[in-house]
């Protein structure tokens, strides 16, 4: 059986869809990646490589308050990007609860580099 594996936009996870997982998938349907609980639409499911997903947003947790809210492209976007003391390059996003400012790490490939 044929297997699609899809990288999740957010931390590069590889999501393995089997025929059989594509064949209950309508386009529209949510997908979530299990190791970072990202949410993604599907907008396309043609049957072999005609697949794709848009990302709804990735949930994260504040380190300051715990409260857990949804980082949307947009935000990524609109956030400064540093580099960490280890040089991973992170993007300084601001909590909507406490207004804290944290670094997000996301993986190497997502992140627009200007
Ligand atoms: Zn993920
Ligand atoms: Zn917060």
């Amino acid at each position: 059986m044929a297997t699609l594996e899809v990288d999740c936009p957010v931390c590069a996870e590889v999501l393995e869809l089997t025929d059989a997982d594509r064949a209950e998938l309508a386009v529209g349907d949510v997908i979530v990646c299990a190791a970072c609980h990202s949410e993604m639409e599907v907008t396309r499911n043609g049957g072999g490589e005609d697949f794709e997903l848009e990302l709804l947003g990735a949930m994260t947790t504040c380190p300051h308050c715990d409260e857990e809210f949804e980082v949307t492209t947009e935000m990524l976007a609109a956030a400064p990007t540093t580099r960490a003391q280890d040089g991973v390059e992170v993007s300084l996003m601001t909590c909507p609860h406490c207004k804290a400012k944290f670094e997000l790490e996301l993986a190497d490939d997502e992140v627009e580099t200007r």
